[in-house]
């Protein structure tokens, strides 16, 4: 979606809010509510713009999903790519610095 002509605001009419689901909860909500991670070549990064290609899994804000994802399997098998230590302590990290 990008590099290509660009319909512009031709393109935008009213959408129903894409429903994502969490993926440790199973909680559902708008897709701004959850955050998106993408597996990449360099690892699994957090991704806000929701536009990196590449397989995308969904957590809500609550920290004890974070944790279960990163300290777990889940996130991985949803992303279907192991999690290096380095790619948990970076989201962790991202996520709770603030
Ligand atoms: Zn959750």
């Amino acid at each position: 979606m990008t590099g290509k002509n660009n319909p512009g605001a031709a393109g935008q009419r009213p959408r129903h809010v894409p429903v994502r689901t969490c993926i440790v909860c199973r909680e559902k909500a708008g897709k701004r509510t959850l955050t998106r991670l993408v597996s990449t070549p360099d690892g699994v990064v957090i991704d806000p713009s929701g536009k990196l290609n590449g397989r995308g899994a969904y957590l809500c804000d609550q920290k004890q999903c974070w944790e279960r994802a990163v300290n777990t399997d889940i996130l991985a098998k949803a992303l279907k790519t192991p999690l290096s230590a380095d790619d948990r302590i970076r989201l962790k990290q991202a996520k709770f610095a603030s």
